[in-house]
């Protein structure tokens, strides 16, 4: 994978021309961002800036590339079936919830609404399968391991497309240098903006009608007030509207009370045009973490939607299965079985990294000598979405120390990945920085069940890979870590 001569280095000439090329590719492409406050202002928000991209796409291997794609179906399904196993996840989620309050604040809701009865018919994922090639030495074979599974708000479907069609266009036009690796052959097409919005679609069919007749049904974006990456949202619309027909609306979870109410447990809310539409599919792009509830509004809107009958993408249920307990869980020899046929075990099994517990089970005893005895080869993860909550090798014992022993049990240890060297070239704001690069790879995935936990709809959809310079431990894109690159494969 490494290549010393990859990505290629162009004359000055020629990087301003490959430069312009690239920006205004972007830029007319909706390859895009609200910039940062601190950037620029922009009170009328009228202004956007080419997102964070790799110049040149990342070379990947192709068979860690193709066994990603390959497994996730059967990925969806063991997360359906989590999500859709009372018994166990609520055993784990309620021990999860004595040592973590966001958790237990999700599990309360969860409960409140169970008691009363869903009456939801269907549950939908948009997923994502996050990995790192794992490559110790270059005389090793090439893997993927998981960093984790996203079952909430998994982004930048949108934004990957435009992506691969831009690392696609600079081959195809002869704006990069001449390069044998670097050609539209190795860029694959990238369908995770439309198959994401096909799921959507999936989810909008399988609510049928609305209860009043000529009513429209219609699906609901729940995003974050003021969301800086609302353009690779924008595109699942998009496409929601001219692959489907379907309309969308966005609404922030405060907006909730003002604009929706429940006429027997059906979805109604009231658009911006004072029309009235029966809600099929609540989409959640906000509500992963503690700071999209700043207030119990929040919570109760939150909880409102969950009691609904619309098709929740996803339910809480489905929310709580992504806890990086889960995925610790799931690593657990002979727990995979229950929740995956077979002849797929083995296929899952093959993606894990060394993961622990870090509770007063024998493992858990394991996992905290290990903590404090090699601290260099683990990071300890919360039960957190959204980039920057990891604590990362020799600053673990220190941490550990300082939360005490009673909250220990609320984080997973897992072994780093150790991808091999690779070289790339990042655009910030119109600043190229070339340097050593690490890719980390997602593979979306769509799934659609019914109650009993029957899948209905189960494909992978697309992928992304993001691209963060080496010396940073955290790749977030929206948090100012990394980038949206695409994969030349190799
Ligand atoms: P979050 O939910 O915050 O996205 P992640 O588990 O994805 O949490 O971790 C954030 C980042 O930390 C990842 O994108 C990756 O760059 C890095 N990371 C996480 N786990 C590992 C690991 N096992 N090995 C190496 N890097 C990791
Ligand atoms: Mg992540």
């Amino acid at each position: 994978m490494s290549s010393t001569s990859y990505p290629p280095e162009p004359t000055p000439k020629g990087f301003a021309h490959l430069l312009s090329a690239f920006n205004d590719y972007s830029l007319s492409h909706g390859l895009t961002v609200r910039p940062a406050p601190s950037f620029v202002e922009n009170p009328k928000n009228a202004i956007a800036t080419a997102a964070p991209v790799s110049l040149y796409p990342t070379l990947f291997p192709r068979s860690c590339f193709d066994n990603a794609r390959r497994v996730q179906p059967a990925y969806n399904s063991v997360y359906a079936s989590v999500a859709s196993d009372d018994v166990w996840l609520g055993e784990l989620v309620s021990s999860l919830a004595a040592v973590d309050s966001f958790m237990k604040q999700l599990y309360d809701v969860y409960l409140d609404v169970k008691s009363e009865g869903f009456v939801h018919e269907y549950s939908l994922g948009l997923f994502r399968s996050d990995y790192m090639v794992h490559q110790p030495t270059p005389t090793d074979e090439p893997i993927v391991h998981q960093v984790e599974f996203n079952t909430i708000a998994s982004s930048f479907g949108g934004l990957a497309s435009r992506v691969s069609e831009l690392h696609r266009f600079l081959a195809l036009s002869g704006a990069y240098p001449p390069h044998p690796q670097l050609i539209a052959d190795n860029i694959p097409v990238n369908p995770a903006a439309s198959k994401l919005a096909d799921g959507l679609a999936a989810g909008h069919k399988a609510y049928g009608p609305a209860a009043l007749e000529g009513r429209e049904t219609a699906v609901l974006f729940i995003v974050q007030p003021n969301e800086r990456n609302a353009f690779d949202q924008r595109w699942l619309e998009y496409n929601l509207l001219e692959n489907h027909g379907i309309r969308a609306y966005r609404v922030s979870l405060d907006e909730i009370p003002s604009t929706t109410v429940l006429e027997d447990r059906r979805l109604i809310y009231t658009t911006p045009q004072d029309t009235k539409v029966e809600v099929s599919v609540v989409y959640f792009r906000a509500g992963y973490g503690p700071d999209d509830y700043p207030t119990e509004k929040e919570w109760e809107a939150r909880k409102h939607l969950e009691r609904s009958r619309a098709i929740k993408c996803p339910t809480i249920a489905t929310q709580l299965a992504g806890a990086k307990k889960v995925q610790q869980e799931l690593a657990v020899p002979g727990v995979l079985e229950r929740f995956c046929a077979k002849e797929e075990v083995a296929g899952i099994r093959g993606t894990f990294a060394a993961i622990y517990p870090l509770d007063s089970t024998p493992q858990g005893m394991v996992a905290r000598k290990l903590a404090f005895e090699q601290p260099e080869k683990y990071v300890l993860k919360p039960q957190r979405e959204g980039g920057g909550n990891n604590v990362y090798r020799g600053k673990i014992p220190r941490f550990l120390q300082s939360i005490g022993e009673d909250k220990w049990s609320a984080y997973i240890l897992m072994e780093l990945i150790e991808p091999p060297p690779a070289k790339g070239v990042i655009v910030r704001h119109g600043e190229a920085m070339r340097g050593e690069v690490i890719a980390e790879l997602g593979v979306y995935g769509v799934a659609l069940w019914d109650m009993k936990g029957e899948l209905k709809v189960n494909n992978e959809a697309g992928w992304l890979l993001r691209t963060k310079g080496s010396d940073s431990e955290e790749g977030g894109v929206a948090a100012g870590f990394g980038c949206v690159d695409g994969v030349c494969l190799v």
